[in-house]
This record gives structure tokens, sequence and C-alpha cells, in this order.
């Protein structure tokens, strides 16, 4: 897969983004956490590696909040519309972009559902893509 560079923006469009890298995995993450986190019954999101994510405008707006108890488990998102926004790992080369924040067409399918084992009855399911109670053999 060659290297991408992604838009996109929050819902008030008072933070916008860009990354560049190269887009390494495509998740829908069922998880208790992200659930929460979206407020739907499961994250899409679109890992590249290695990257890098610049903010275009905005920057102020964004704030972080992490799980306490979690080991990386932490959400970006805007002060104004609360939004979720990309996130890059302090020391790495990790950029999580929320697949729905794109204003460019996301480079990659989505490749497996993970967190199975946490899947509520009411969220959407397909038969298309591999499933695992957890996360994927890496
Ligand atoms: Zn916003
Ligand atoms: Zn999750």
């Amino acid at each position: 897969m060659t290297e991408s560079t992604l838009k996109g923006s929050c819902l008030c469009r008072a933070v916008k983004y860009e990354v560049t890298g190269q887009p390494k995995r495509f998740y829908h993450c069922h998880c208790s956490r992200c659930r929460k986190v979206t407020g739907t019954g499961h994250a899409s999101n679109l890992f590249l590696q290695p990257a890098a994510l610049k903010w275009l405008s905005g920057e102020e707006q964004i704030r972080l909040f992490k799980v306490p108890e979690a080991a990386r488990f932490t959400n970006n998102f805007c002060a104004i519309c609360g939004s979720r926004l990309p996130r890059q790992g302090k020391d790495s080369d990790v950029v999580m972009i929320p697949a729905g924040s794109l204003d460019d067409t996301a480079p990659i399918k989505p490749q497996a559902r993970i967190f199975s084992g946490s899947r509520v009855s009411w969220s959407c399911i397909d038969g298309e893509l591999p499933v695992y109670p957890e996360l994927p053999p890496p």
C-alpha cells in the first residue's frame, strides 16, 4: 500500500487535520469503551504506520481524555462539538483515525471486527469480515 495523505475534520469544522502515512489496519471495534466513546455499536478506526498527524486548524479546541485504568485508551475530541479526532501516541509512529471524521475517502477497506466478545446484540454485523474475540494476532 502506498503512502496516503488524508484530510478530515470534526462536526463543527473548527478542527481540521491531515495525516500522511502508510494505511495499515482498519477495524470495527466492538469493545465497551469504543461503544461509550462513539455512542454507537462499534468504532471504525483506521491505523496508519509510519504516519504523521498535522493539525491544520483548531488545535486549541482539542481535549484529551484518558481512561484512568486503561493502558492506552484515550479519546481526542473537539471541545466545541464533541467529535472524536485522530490521535498519535507519544513517541509513536502510529496514527489512529476515527474513520467517520475523514473528509477524504478511506484508502483501504475494513479488515476485521475485533473485540466481538464485548459486542452487544443490536450492533451491526455481517458475515464478510473475520471476527476476533479480542485483538487479532499481530
Ligand atoms: Zn468541532
Ligand atoms: Zn474498542
